[in-house]
């Protein structure tokens, strides 16, 4: 997406082009003129509003494209022309078909018209080889010569992130003009490698996780809907990254019973419970953009229906009442209990798999991920200890929700 078209006046137009194209700098966030000014950090265009991602000086797309699946071409293509200029995959989603078909649409509409991130794992036995090894085959898959954001996929052990395996990794791709920006996605120990990804400087972007369910005090009796929407451990770290200049793109804002469930009786008016969960999202300015996945053109409706809108006091109103009434059990994905198992079961990542089929529908992902855990890590090893209960600041059954878990996703 280029800047020259956004209304605004002709040298700061300039100004802006010039970031842009910048590659990331330590020295950019201190002196940056661009945080804590709203009126900078958020442009319109059309329709669509894009807000920057922190110190990558992008502008994305307020509502921005998941590509876990992506939609066919035609609905992908309107998905673009109606402003998302951000698509968010990774070299497994769907088999590597994810980056492939972006790749089509990058070849067939302009490759500057979209900004891609694109992600690589740190599994079994990886080291910087099998890191540079994903990314020239996200890259083939793409049919590009640059990513725009390349992200560690789902980071969960903060020690990972200044690794001299992926720090050198980093380093030869930049040399080699492989990707623009860097970034990962946290699923899980948000709490320490978000803070570690912030605080050792190395990082412009983060995706994380970030919903109405991200409750603060879990001691404190849930009256209000600001009770809810009161300082969270997730929103603390996305102040902490803000205050760096590091951007923030949330997801898993949508965290509900799947869009299948009959949710009718959250609605107000003509907006529905996944708008008010979307503009609750956006209220927070220290979001760049909220990643959604589209898969119909009723979705892309519903969701591009809220660019440039707040929520109303009757959309805040159904939204608590329907986290009040669906907040029992709800995981935060901390990491917490899964630390705390003596006998190593995976209970977040059990949980996590329970969460794609429940919350997302993505019934055949969540058998599938299921399938490759080993019968140790699960349910089957659980000696009924109770550490795992007791680590949970959020008072989630995990014994019963990993039994479940089994029951549901082993067969
Ligand atoms: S109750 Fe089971 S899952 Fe929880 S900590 Fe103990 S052994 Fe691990
Ligand atoms: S069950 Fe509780 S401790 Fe475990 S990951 Fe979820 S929120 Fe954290």
């Amino acid at each position: 997406m280029s800047n020259k078209t956004f209304s605004v006046c002709p040298s700061r137009r300039a100004f802006l082009k010039n970031l842009v194209f910048m590659t990331s700098s330590a020295t950019l966030a201190s002196a940056n003129p661009f945080l804590g000014d709203e009126e900078n950090n958020r442009l319109k265009k059309g329709e669509m509003f894009y807000r920057r991602l922190g110190k990558t000086n992008l502008f994305v797309s307020e509502i921005s494209l998941g590509g876990s699946p992506v939609p066919e071409e035609a609905l992908l293509r309107q998905i673009i022309e109606r402003g998302v200029n951000y698509i968010d995959t990774s070299c497994t989603y769907m088999n590597g078909n994810s980056e492939r078909m972006i790749g089509k649409l990058c070849k067939n509409i302009g490759r500057e018209k979209v900004q891609v991130g694109t992600k690589f794992h740190l599994r079994r036995n990886w080291n910087e080889e099998s890191i540079i090894d994903s990314v020239n085959g996200s890259l083939r898959r793409l049919d590009t010569d640059y990513i725009d954001v390349l992200l560690i996929h789902g980071a969960r052990n903060e020690e990972n992130l200044t690794d001299e395996r992926v720090i050198g990794a980093f380093e030869k791709l930049k040399k080699q003009g492989k990707y623009r920006f860097r970034g990962l996605s946290c699923h899980t120990n948000h709490h320490r490698v978000v803070k570690k990804a912030v605080e050792c400087g190395y990082y412009d972007m983060i995706q994380l996780g970030y919903n109405v369910f991200d409750i603060q005090d879990t001691e404190k009796e849930i009256k209000t809907y600001d009770d809810y929407l009161g300082e969270s451990g997730i929103r603390h770290l996305i102040s902490l990254a803000h205050s760096k200049d590091v951007g923030i793109i949330a997801m898993k804002t949508l965290k509900v019973g799947g869009r299948r469930q009959n949710l009718a009786k959250y609605k107000t008016g003509n907006t529905s419970l996944f708008q008010a969960m979307l503009k609750w999202a956006l209220e927070n300015k220290n979001i760049s953009s909220a990643v959604i996945e589209m898969l119909t053109y009723e979705e892309m409706e519903e969701d591009l229906g809220v660019v440039g809108l707040s929520l109303s006091a009757e959309e805040s109103k159904n939204l608590f009442r329907y986290v009040a009434e669906n907040s029992v059990d709800f995981c935060h994905m901390c990491g917490l209990c899964q630390e705390s198992c003596p006998y190593f079961v995976k209970t977040t990542e059990i949980l996590r798999y329970l969460a794609y089929y429940e919350g997302y529908d993505k019934r055949a992902l969540a058998k599938k991920a299921y399938s490759k855990l080993k019968p140790e890590q699960t349910a089957f090893s659980c000696r009924d200890c109770g550490a795992c209960e007791k680590a949970c600041l959020y008072g989630v059954a995990v014994r019963k929700r990993i039994r479940e878990a089994h029951r549901i996703l082993s067969c």
